[in-house]
């Protein structure tokens, strides 16, 4: 008797998806969360491999926040799609900010790119590209940074009508992510490894208003800190007015909350601040500054400024210039006004020359290098806990609490003379200090 044949499935292997992130934070996480859903529908999915494949789906995640960012998105994508006219990626896909932002536009000027999406676009991405949208998956990402830190997302968006920032049109309105989501992601990182916990949103302070009619922030630090395995919690992207002090009741409370804030500030001038429509006054920044000084006693404060904001005068910036001297931050960053449609401060003249507003920018981390020289000195002889995140070349890198990824100080330990682990936790006594630099060796 004949069987019948039984046919085999045909499995059709997927193109390999290579995603590339460019911009911030919150973009990473974004990354992180679609490579997750092509994960899940069985997709091989890199992170910015160099290697491509004339079937590769390139997924470029873009950002259109400042010139800069916007022309090396441009120049991204335009890469990859003379890549695919010379037959070697198979399609490019284009989203977050800048698609967002410009889509007509990009259609209409680089039409060569298979489709281009939002920022709350994914759904449709997946579908573009013959994957599905598993909602069992909510949470799940490949982690793109070292699997012993993460971003993490605490919301999207912001309600801040600051005058100068394009972000609410790209990213919408504030939207606080439900708790038990958030709690449920961070026992699955820890799970699977992370030991840092990076807090991001475009407002973190604003967690909660719009779900629980209240900022929520300090019940959220808690029970992300009770989760097993998270050793340290930071908090990035801090808006100065309304800043919910119970949050530094928290940082007091628990160990594994680092004593570190990130308050990016723009400025201090009354007439600056009044124009950027930053809700909060001079004195009431300085006051803030203090309190929560005064409250976490050697908490290390970030901040970002802007330099020659429309109007900016040289009284302005001279009055920025002492503050910064005066306040002493211990990190501190500093962009030179870029001009954005559809913004509020687009209606005023850009009137302060560029090379005005770079020598401004520059002046300013003049002064901070020295103040951060001046605070690591003081940092000789005291041994700190430090998390391991790369060997480069003779030496182990790693941070202090006092210290974000990418962007803080670095204490460098000499492997020719130490061993760690990358992930792990170190103690280590400081030996020397530079600019933004601490060099230390490991002690029990
Ligand atoms: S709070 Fe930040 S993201 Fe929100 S509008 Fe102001 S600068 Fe932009």
């Amino acid at each position: 008797m004949r069987t019948k044949e039984i046919s085999k499935p045909i499995l059709i292997k997927k193109p390999r998806v290579n995603v590339v992130t460019l911009g911030c934070s919150k973009n990473t996480y974004d990354s992180e969360i679609l490579m997750g859903q092509l994960k899940g529908n069985l997709f091989d999915v890199v992170h910015e491999s160099d290697k491509v494949g004339k079937d590769d789906i390139i997924v470029i995640n873009t950002c259109g926040f400042i010139d800069n960012a916007k022309q090396e998105s441009i120049d991204t994508i335009l890469q990859y799609s003379e890549l695919k006219d010379q037959g070697k990626v198979g399609k490019v896909i284009v989203t977050g900010c800048l698609s967002e932002r410009y889509k007509p536009e990009l259609e209409a000027e680089i039409t060569n790119v298979d489709a281009y999406f939002g920022t709350n676009d994914l759904q449709n991405l997946l579908t573009s590209i013959g994957a599905n949208y598993k909602h069992e998956l909510i949470g799940e990402r490949l982690l793109t940074t070292p699997s012993h830190f993460a971003y993490f997302k605490i919301a999207e968006g912001c309600n801040r009508p600051c005058s100068f920032c394009a972000i609410p049109l790209m990213r919408g309105k504030h939207l606080s992510t439900p708790m038990e989501d958030l709690v449920k992601a961070a026992e699955k990182l820890a799970k699977s490894g992370t030991k840092e916990l990076i807090l991001i949103a475009q407002d973190l302070t604003y967690y909660g208003l719009d779900l629980y009619g209240k900022r929520n922030l300090d019940e959220l630090l808690r029970r992300i800190s009770d989760v097993n395995g998270i050793e340290w919690i930071r908090l990035q992207y801090a808006y100065p007015s309304g800043f919910p002090m119970e949050v530094l009741d928290v940082m007091n409370e628990r160990d594994n909350i680092c004593k570190y804030m990130d308050m990016p500030l723009q400025h201090i001038s009354d007439n600056m601040l009044r124009s950027m429509r930053r809700g909060i006054t001079k004195q009431k920044t300085i006051d803030v500054v203090n309190q929560i000084r005064d409250k976490v006693p050697g908490i290390a404060m970030r901040t970002t400024l802007i330099t020659g904001y429309p109007g900016e005068t040289e009284q302005d910036f001279e009055e920025m210039q002492r503050w910064v001297e005066d306040t002493k931050f211990d990190r501190l960053g500093c962009f030179t006004y870029s001009h954005e449609e559809k913004t509020a401060a687009h209606a005023l003249v850009d009137d302060v020359p560029e090379e005005v507003k770079q020598a401004r920018a520059d002046a300013i981390m003049e002064i901070q290098q020295e103040i951060s020289f001046e605070k690591n000195q003081e940092r000789i002889g005291n041994t700190y806990k430090v998390l391991i995140d790369k060997k480069d070349g003779d030496f182990f890198v790693g941070r202090t609490e006092y210290d974000s990824p990418e962007v803080d100080n670095e204490v460098l330990i000499d492997a020719t003379v130490d061993y760690a682990t990358v992930g792990s936790f170190v103690n280590v006594k400081i030996d020397t200090a530079e600019d933004f630099d601490l060099y230390g060796h490991i002690v029990k």
